[in-house]
This record gives C-alpha cells, structure tokens and sequence, in this order.
C-alpha cells in the first residue's frame, strides 16, 4: 500500500466529523458522500430549505497542518422575494480551511453549515425578471396582468409622469 494512495472508497461519516490521526495515516484523501438534508434543516430560515446535499472533500497532508478543500452542491427550495413563489434551485459552494495536526477532530460539518447559511444573505428569486406580485390586487405578475394602475400610487410615481 502506497503511502499517498488516495481512497475514494473511503467511509464517509455523516456527520464530518473526521479524525485528524486517520488522515495523517492514510497520507491525505478524496472522499465524497450524498448527505441526509435532516443535517442542514436548520441552517435556512422557514419556508426556505435545503433538499439535497453532497460534498466533495481533499485533505492535503502538510507537515504541521491539514488542508481541506470541499465543495457542496445540491438543491434548495426557495421563496422568491418578489412575488412569494416557491423554486426549486441548484447551488454549488466552495470552501478551503487549515487544520492543525493537534486538533483530534476535523470538523468539517460546522464548516458546511457555515458555507451554506452564508448564501442565505442573497434575495433569492425565481428567475431574475421576476415581475413579482401587483401592490394593489395581489396578483402574481409572472402570470397574468391586472387592470390596476400603480403609478397612481405614490406621489413619486405621478411626478415622474409631470416631466415626461
Ligand atoms: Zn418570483
Ligand atoms: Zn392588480
């Protein structure tokens, strides 16, 4: 057995939680694992979560540490901010953490969690030109018209209209 094989069949815990001793042994590795979405339930505001969740892991072995690249993609099901619709989406992060040799566990659960609760911070949409919902009758703009004017609105809208 090679020093620096790399085991892509190697038991993924899932949880992450990996111990620091097995990849110094093994000399580093390449593991990749489908996740339980019960992991993640908690990391997205209602109603938005997350579906479907897989992890591309490398560990580098360093002399005083161990480098972790990953990467996580998946889906998520997300309520538009314009026009309140639920969508089904594709997302794919990436991350890249040093840990020391001292440390027993590599944790690398908390730093999943942590990628995947940063893309929350973005206004999702269902699609960029989401027309969103009418501010008078509530219909949803994606799928038919309303007669309703809006520009009758706010005093802005009518200033707007005096200089044209
Ligand atoms: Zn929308
Ligand atoms: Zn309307």
């Amino acid at each position: 057995m090679s020093h620096l094989s790399v085991y892509h069949d190697y038991d993924v815990p899932q949880d992450l939680q990996f111990k620091t001793a097995d990849i110094i042994r093994l000399g580093g590795l390449d593991c990749s694992s489908k996740l339980s979405p019960n992991y993640f339930e908690d990391v997205f505001e209602r109603p938005n979560k997350i579906t479907q969740v897989r992890v591309e892991l490398s560990f580098s072995v360093a002399s005083k540490e161990i480098l972790v690249r990953g990467k996580i993609s998946g889906e998520r099901e997300v309520q538009c901010a314009r026009c309140l619709d639920m969508s089904r989406q594709p997302f794919a992060e990436e991350f890249l953490e040093t840990y020391s040799h001292k440390q027993e566990i590599i944790d690398i659960m908390y730093l999943v969690r942590q990628t995947l609760a940063l893309t929350e911070d973005i206004r999702f949409l269902c699609k960029e030109q989401c027309k969103g919902l009418c501010p008078i009758c509530g219909q949803n703009l994606n799928e038919a018209t309303c007669g309703c004017k809006p520009e009758n609105l706010s005093p802005f809208a009518k200033l707007k209209g005096k200089f044209k």
